[in-house]
């Protein structure tokens, strides 16, 4: 049988402040995240998806092992894809072609994520997805939603579900938005294409 466990952290949990607190990565990481490894793993025993992988589950099943399977799915994209000092601001090489080519610009990329995560009524996220030709989109998803459910590959996404960032930002969603650009492993990003 499958069991799901914790994905590693790359950076200590203090490394992301101000950006991210350690008080924040505390809860969202050691308590949000656990929480939903620990329900997948109880509800997918003796079921169909008992053997299956993450992917598999977070793009196929219905319901509560859904809503799981989403969240450590969403939860694990986006904790891997900070870094207290990226090596580059923006992206290189075949990403930022690609962005360019489905975005007009970079700065054109990060408006429409900006406002995607900003306008999202309630919980959810914002994601730049790849569809197999390689054309870039921006989406919002909520809830545990994914691309995989839509045929999509994630490339980034930023977590909005208030969890995210009320202890460091309040109400103050636009905030933590423009702060996370600046913690953006574009090379992991790259990696995901
Ligand atoms: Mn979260």
């Amino acid at each position: 049988m499958a069991t799901f466990t914790m994905p590693a952290l790359r950076y200590a949990e203090d490394a992301l402040a101000p950006v991210i607190s350690k008080e924040t990565l505390g809860f969202h990481y050691g308590k949000h995240l656990q929480t939903y490894v620990n329900n997948l793993n109880n509800l997918v025993k003796d079921t169909e998806f008992a053997n299956s992988t993450l992917e598999e589950i977070a793009e196929k099943a219905q319901g509560g092992i859904a809503n799981n399977a989403g969240q450590v799915l969403n939860h694990s994209l986006y904790f891997e894809q900070f870094s207290p000092k990226p090596a580059s601001n923006v992206p290189q090489g075949a990403l930022a072609e690609a962005i360019v080519k489905s975005f007009g610009s970079f700065d054109e990329m990060k408006a429409k994520m900006n406002a995607s995560a900003t306008t999202l009524f309630g919980s959810g996220w914002a994601w730049l997805c790849a569809d197999n030709s390689g054309n870039l989109s921006i989406l919002q998803m909520p809830n545990a939603d994914n691309p995989l459910r839509h045929g999509l590959k994630p490339l980034l996404t930023f977590d909005v579900w208030e969890h995210a960032y009320y202890l460091d930002y309040q109400n103050r969603r636009p905030d933590y938005i423009n702060a996370l650009w600046s913690i953006i492993d574009w090379d992991v990003v790259a990696g995901r294409m």
